[in-house]
């Protein structure tokens, strides 16, 4: 089967982390800093902090922003549960917004509105989670006039967005938002098997962040509350978890770092090739803003499915068959099982609606062989056309 996505490991890699086990530090080492610093660096960020994953880095996020119970966090329904589940860890609410027809990304005039409704029943959110889909860009401008506006706070989940551009600038440099996150996992643009990042311009929100990864304590004289006892002396402050990377994480993600231009630069010839040979199908290609320079974490088409021979499930399982690795980002949270309780409706969300009915995430990865790419193009033309 060809995957939707996987890691590109080298030697380099392979010596990083070997040169770890072998060294003293296989946690709490220097290798977790230079990771940082070197993502720092990459986005024109203040503050880097690497967790043991996005999901732990968005529900960091939240609580150093103050969520909790009685607050509101919205995000994009087309997303990993991780968006959305960080708001409930917190014991806080979610709800949704629609996206944009033409990208799958949170719809700033969805976000208006939803917002002018929301002043008038006196419920506006704390936070906004905007979801940079497949690796591009929201409007953030929109979206960060709008937190001005309404008084929220952004947290852009860039979880497939390391490496991308927005108005020229990395996505990670917080332009736009109080905080961004990344994440690691193998399928994503750069990986530490496991593993996110927390970027901000924020020095309060750092300092709350470097104490909620690591139980709540520090070893910071500053923030002590009593006159140190002793050279063992710390103090746990606040509660926090463990949601430290580990040394072996740190140095292969440091190691990928090196190739990151590398990656995105090689989903841009997969993607060129994906875009002409798809153009004489009945599927929509992604489109691009420009605005925006996207990561293509994913390569999603939408079926034009009166055109199509099959059906989407059909399509889905023909290509399956046919060993194509092909996948679905995202079926919409409000439908998960657990989200049921919430009680939302299906027809507030049309264009996520819409989105679902007809999306395929095709093999993307930078390892993607020539002739491995013509099969998927070859599978997908068999399978769609009559
Ligand atoms: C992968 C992903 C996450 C979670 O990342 P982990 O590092 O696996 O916790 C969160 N949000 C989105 C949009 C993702 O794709």
């Amino acid at each position: 089967m060809i995957p939707y996505g996987r890691q590109d490991i080298n030697e380099a890699d392979l010596e990083a982390v070997r040169q770890v086990l072998l060294s003293d530090f296989l946690t709490q080492g220097p290798q977790v800093p230079a990771f940082e610093a070197a993502v720092r660096n990459y986005c024109s960020a203040q503050y880097a902090f690497a967790m043991n994953s996005a999901t732990s880095a968005l529900h960091v996020a939240c609580m150093a922003m103050g969520l909790k119970e009685g607050g509101l966090l919205w995000t994009s329904p087309v997303s990993f549960v991780a968006s959305s589940n960080c708001a409930l860890y917190c014991g806080a609410e979610v709800d949704f917004v629609d996206v944009d027809a033409a990208t799958y990304n949170m719809s700033a005039d969805a976000l208006r509105q939803k917002l002018e409704a929301a002043k008038a029943a006196g419920k506006l959110p704390d936070i906004v989670v905007p979801v940079h889909l497949c690796g591009q860009s929201c409007d953030m401008r929109a979206i960060h006039e709008l937190s001005k506006q309404y008084g929220f706070k952004v947290i852009e989940d860039a979880s497939h967005a390391i490496g991308a551009k927005y108005l020229g600038k990395p996505v990670g440099s917080c332009e736009y938002s109080d905080i961004t996150i990344f994440s690691f996992h193998p399928v994503k643009i750069v990986t530490s098997a496991e593993g996110g990042m927390l970027m901000t311009n924020d020095a309060k929100i750092a300092e709350r962040v470097e104490l909620l990864r690591s139980h709540g304590i520090t070893r910071n004289p500053e923030l002590m509350q009593s006159e140190s006892e002793g050279p063992w002396y710390y103090e746990q402050i606040d509660l926090g978890y463990n949601y430290r990377m580990t040394e072996l994480q740190g140095a292969l993600g440091l190691s990928q770092m090196s190739r990151l231009d590398a990656f995105v630069a090689r989903r841009h010839e997969i993607k060129t090739t994906y875009d002409a040979a798809l153009a004489a199908l009945p599927v929509q290609i992604p489109y691009q803003d420009t605005d925006a320079h996207s990561s293509l974490h994913l390569y999603v088409v939408r079926l034009d499915l009166d055109r199509c021979k099959h059906s989407h499930r059909e399509t889905f399982e023909l290509l399956r068959k046919k060993g194509i690795g092909v996948n679905l980002h995202y079926m919409p949270i409000y439908r998960q099982p657990y989200y049921k309780q919430f009680g939302f409706s299906k027809d507030d969300f049309p264009n996520a609606e819409h989105y679902y009915k007809e999306a395929i995430s095709l093999p993307m990865f930078p390892t993607l062989t020539a002739a491995d790419q013509q099969a998927v193009i070859d599978a997908l033309a068999e399978v769609t056309t009559r």
